[in-house]
């Protein structure tokens, strides 16, 4: 590794020098564009030097072969470099040209290959002269590319027709499309899609609603945008309308499913709007992908990605759209500078999450979401205090030399939740609301890097207020600062109260009351039945934490018998109730933790299960073996998190 990091240098070196070169011998122009200084350590890219501003890319998306044909036409802004460098990594590069459509050149370019295992990919190093604006590069995905997911028709709700999609956060983009693949610099993009007969293709951008005939479509994005959020997926899909500017698509046969679970979405974005401003995106529709998908949703602009655990048929876990939808403003519109920077896309998104959860389900719920995500930042700091890595507990990152997916931990999203519920606290909603509006609108469609927002919060909230708030200690340094804002929620001591009666033998399925009638002597005896529906899932999920970690066999087959968890169809519960099983040596459950673990590719679920699995060698066992059946049915940000936990070297 190090030596990537020294010819990395050297490359740079050679850069700074070109740059003060060129800067002596003429005017930059334009200098706004460049006027940030902005080094990515997850990019090999110069955008300090030239960088696109537009990228149209044709696309052939081909699934016989599972490969996809593209031309990367970049335009960009070149500030007089004879180099320009792209990100790649696992693509195959047929040739690069310069100039318009038609009356393309051809040119050289060089790509490093001193370590094939990089996590960064190569650089793409293309000739250029000092005046080029226009870079064709041709080329097409290979076996090896990792955002790309390719669904045989099996592993589909319909089961006739494949499917396919695409993951580019945090820096995968560059293994589908080759380009300067950094957060620091935003592009509107533009394709042109052929895809097979029947199928639809929708990306983050203006969608098709209908399949043609011919199979090519055509699509805009007229925001400029980070690259992470160019997405594209395609498969046999149906859409409907929810909403004036809202719908979703899915494959037919989980239309209906859908429209069921999401039908607040409209509710959702008026919420959101009347909260931090305007949707500044014009539609807003959802993407339901297959199960493979390895995160609960993704906040791809216009087209939010969404997992189908999310549907759980009671709306349940509709706080997750809250979430992706959030996202129009914290992330998309307001975007990190690098992936150091993370928790300004997910800590804000999930304060406003919670906030819009309020709005529609009133604050005992948005307090019972937000005291599940404390209990699991408490976790998850013991953690990470304990590993190689304490400092990051800390919400600004040092990942250079890292994979920036190392960064994608509670501390980013509630951390950085808590921090702002705090400070929302400490100055008041009122201000505090305004002073988010103020900060979306200000950095709209720009980026922000973590010591740019300390310093907006010190000029806009803390001084007007004279508060001497400790925002420094919350974000430089390691745990949770002594002031974080707690909940207190009574339904919560109520489900934890029944699960220590539950530990204690008490049967709390049946409770027996006697009734007094007509007089002193007789009483008549009623049998109350626990009734599931009471408690939200979240409860739920507080109440199987809460046992033991290591409870009596006995009193789980007495759980199963009387509300039998693994038949909820809430992944939630699911995945809780597995991972105490496991804990409790529960192996009755091992044939339906199987079929969860081939079904469902979703890391937040399947990561935790084979990381307990795998701490007890007969476990570890019939994990591995689970994990090589189901492996291919995985995208490779799972597949690649789990092979590690499973195989990794002692
Ligand atoms: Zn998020």
């Amino acid at each position: 590794m190090k030596s990537i990091y020294l010819y990395f240098q050297l490359l740079i070196t050679v850069f700074i020098l070109n740059a003060c070169d060129s800067e002596t011998k003429k005017s930059v122009s334009p200098t706004e564009v460049f006027a940030d200084s902005v080094f990515d350590n997850h990019s090999y890219s110069n955008i300090n030097k030239i960088r696109t501003k537009h990228l149209h890319i044709d696309l052939d998306v081909n699934f016989e072969n599972k490969t996809v044909y593209g031309i990367a036409r970049h335009e960009m802004i070149n500030n007089g470099t004879d180099t320009a460098i792209f990100d790649i990594k696992a693509l195959d590069i047929q040739k690069i040209t310069l100039g318009k459509k038609g009356q393309e050149k051809e040119t050289d370019f060089i790509i490093g290959q001193w370590d094939k295992d990089s996590i960064l990919g190569q650089p793409l190093m293309v000739k250029i002269d000092p005046k080029t604006t226009l870079i064709n590069i041709y080329y097409k995905t290979t076996e090896k590319t990792e955002a790309i997911d390719w669904l045989s028709p099996e592993l589909t709700s319909g089961k006739k027709h494949p499917f396919m999609y695409t993951q580019g956060e945090a820096i995968l983009t560059r293994s589908w499309i080759p380009l300067q693949d950094s957060p620091a610099n935003r592009i509107t993009y533009s394709a042109s899609v052929t895809v097979p007969e029947g199928l639809l293709p929708v990306m983050s951008a203006e969608n098709p609603i209908k399949t043609d005939k011919k199979g090519i479509y055509e699509f805009k994005m007229e925001q400029p945008i980070p690259s992470y959020l160019i997405a594209i997926a395609v498969g046999n899909l149906t859409y409907k309308k929810l909403g004036e500017n809202c719908g979703i698509y899915s494959e037919p046969e989980l239309i209906g499913q859908c429209s069921s679970e999401f039908i607040d979405l409209p509710k959702m974005i008026n919420a959101a709007e009347n909260l931090y401003g305007k949707y500044q995106w014009g539609q807003y529709d959802l993407l339901m992908l297959p199960y493979s998908f390895p995160f609960g949703g993704m906040e791809n602009p216009r087209l939010t990605f969404v997992n189908p655990t999310v549907l759980a048929g009671d709306r349940s876990l509709v706080s997750l759209i809250a979430h992706e939808l959030a996202h129009s403003w914290s992330g998309n519109l307001v975007t990190n500078r690098s992936w150091d920077d993370f928790w300004l896309n997910e800590g804000f998104t999930v304060y406003f999450e919670n906030r819009i959860m309020e709005s529609l389900y009133g604050k005992e719920i948005s307090d019972i979401l937000a005291q599940v995500e404390l209990q699991e930042l408490h976790n998850e700091i013991q953690y990470i205090s304990e590993s190689d890595h304490p400092e990051d507990t800390k919400l600004k990152l040092k990942l250079s030399g890292r994979n920036p997916d190392d960064g994608m931990t509670s501390i980013a999203y509630t951390k950085g939740a808590f921090f702002l519920k705090t400070l929302e606290k400490e100055i008041g909603r009122e201000k505090f609301d305004k002073f988010l509006r103020s900060y979306f609108k200000t950095y709209a469609f720009k980026t922000v890097n973590t010591e740019l927002f300390v310093d907006y919060l010190k000029v806009n909230l803390l001084e007007p207020n004279d508060s001497d708030f400790n925002a420094e200690e919350w974000i430089y340094k390691e745990g949770l600062p002594k002031n974080c804002y707690t909940i207190h929620s009574t339904r919560i001591d109520n489900v934890q109260q029944l699960a220590k009666r539950f530990e204690n033998g008490e049967n709390i399925f049946e409770e027996v009351k006697w009734l007094k009638i007509n007089g002193r002597k007789k009483r008549k005896k009623q049998i109350i039945r626990l009734d599931r529906s009471k408690y939200i899932t979240q409860e739920w999920q507080f109440f199987i934490r809460e046992l033991p970690e290591k409870i009596d066999v006995k009193l789980l087959k007495r759980l199963d018998a009387n509300l039998n968890f693994k038949d909820w169809g809430n992944s939630e519960i699911i995945f809780e109730w597995y991972l105490l099983g496991i804990k409790s040596g529960y192996v009755e459950l091992r044939p339906s933790i199987e079929k969860f673990l081939l079904k469902i590719g979703r890391r937040k679920y399947i990561a935790p299960i084979y990381q307990e699995l795998s701490k007890s060698p007969e476990n570890l066992k019939w994990a591995r073996e689970v994990f090589e059946k189901g492996k291919n049915n995985y995208h490779s940000i799972s597949r690649n998190t789990v092979q590690e936990m499973l195989y990794k070297k002692k």
